[in-house]
């Protein structure tokens, strides 16, 4: 089995400037994962463009991955968005009445902006496909959203019950049903520009589907819905004190389980640099024997970035080689 490896880039366009995607293609690489900020792609959308432009004359795979944009997805609290700080009423609104720092995303007129702006960016950008970063719901120890007048008007049009005051199973299925509705509606937008764009989700890492929407435990509501083609899971082995090669065997084998039946692919992520203690080299063998069709090394900024990439370079080269 032939491993198709890929790296994401964050660190926004300031980043960008300073990467040659032909070096990344000379080290073997086949995909990139470029993050797009909210924030930033008002602005500079254009060197983005550029940029994924020069990606595909390197022969490789682009895919977008939006950050910001009301927060509905987008696991990171340092990336900003304008549209949560410009439209405070369109926020979700949590069980004790307090607006959140994140949209709504059953409120329409966000959902408008939020269609229109990825449209706009798969317009843009060429690339092969998009993929939305742990799209969620507000969640907090003894609070939780949205409670907002849409999602009460929605929840009774569906129930014709009000919607309750604790998170209960009902409540759990509607959050669950509501995330799955706003990736539909997410799918749609970019496959206005081009309807060959793949689409990939990525769970909540560690948070359950009673926590976020959908988390780890929800990815059976995900893969049931036609907005998503591809699962993307984080083998999470570092933070968690696991053993490297369990952690990845197991993480895969679950995300095979639960894609095969439907004939939907997946895509490991695993943390890497050039530092022993990351066994990045070891993860991307046994990556291989694990079956792994597509890894993506998170990210760029670790790995290219550090000091130790210089004597490091021939050895990844080599292993990317090997597993290709
Ligand atoms: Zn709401």
């Amino acid at each position: 089995m032939r491993v198709k490896v890929g790296l994401s880039i964050g660190g926004g366009v300031r980043a960008l400037e300073r990467i040659d995607p032909r070096e990344l293609a000379g080290l073997g690489l086949r995909s990139v994962f470029v993050a797009c900020a909210e924030d930033e792609m008002r602005w500079h959308a254009e060197e983005a463009a550029g940029f994924t432009r020069s990606c595909q004359t390197a022969e490789l795979e682009v895919y977008a991955v939006p950050l910001g944009y009301g927060k509905v997805m987008d696991p990171d609290p340092s990336v900003d968005s304008l549209y949560v700080r410009e439209h405070p009423r369109n926020l979700q609104l949590d069980s004790r009445g307090r607006r959140c720092g994140k949209a709504c995303p059953n409120n329409p007129a966000f959902l408008e902006w939020f269609s229109s702006n990825m449209r706009t960016l798969a317009w843009l950008l060429e690339c092969d496909g998009f993929l939305w970063d742990e799209p969620s719901f507000y969640f907090a120890r003894g609070s939780w959203a949205c409670r907002c007048d849409y999602c009460q008007r929605l929840f009774f049009a569906q129930h014709q019950q009000a919607l309750p005051v604790d998170l209960d199973e009902r409540v759990v299925a509607f959050r669950r049903t509501s995330i799955v509705m706003f990736l539909l509606a997410a799918v749609a937008a970019v496959h206005a520009a081009d309807r060959r764009l793949l689409s990939m989700v990525m769970p909540g890492s560690t948070v359950t589907s009673r926590e976020a929407g959908i988390g780890m435990d929800g990815w059976e509501s995900l893969l049931e819905s036609s907005a998503v083609d591809q699962l993307s899971v984080y083998a999470e082995w570092q933070t968690q004190g696991r053993d490297l090669e369990a952690t990845i065997r197991s993480t895969h084998e679950a995300a095979v389980r639960a894609t095969r039946a439907r004939q939907k692919g997946s895509v490991l992520w695993l943390g890497g640099s050039p530092h022993p203690r990351d066994k990045l080299l070891e993860g991307l063998q046994l990556a291989q024997l694990a079956g792994v069709e597509h890894l993506v090394i998170a990210g760029h900024q670790s790995l290219m970035g550090s000091a130790e990439f210089g004597k490091f370079r021939k050895s990844l080269a080599r292993v990317i080689e090997q597993v290709n």
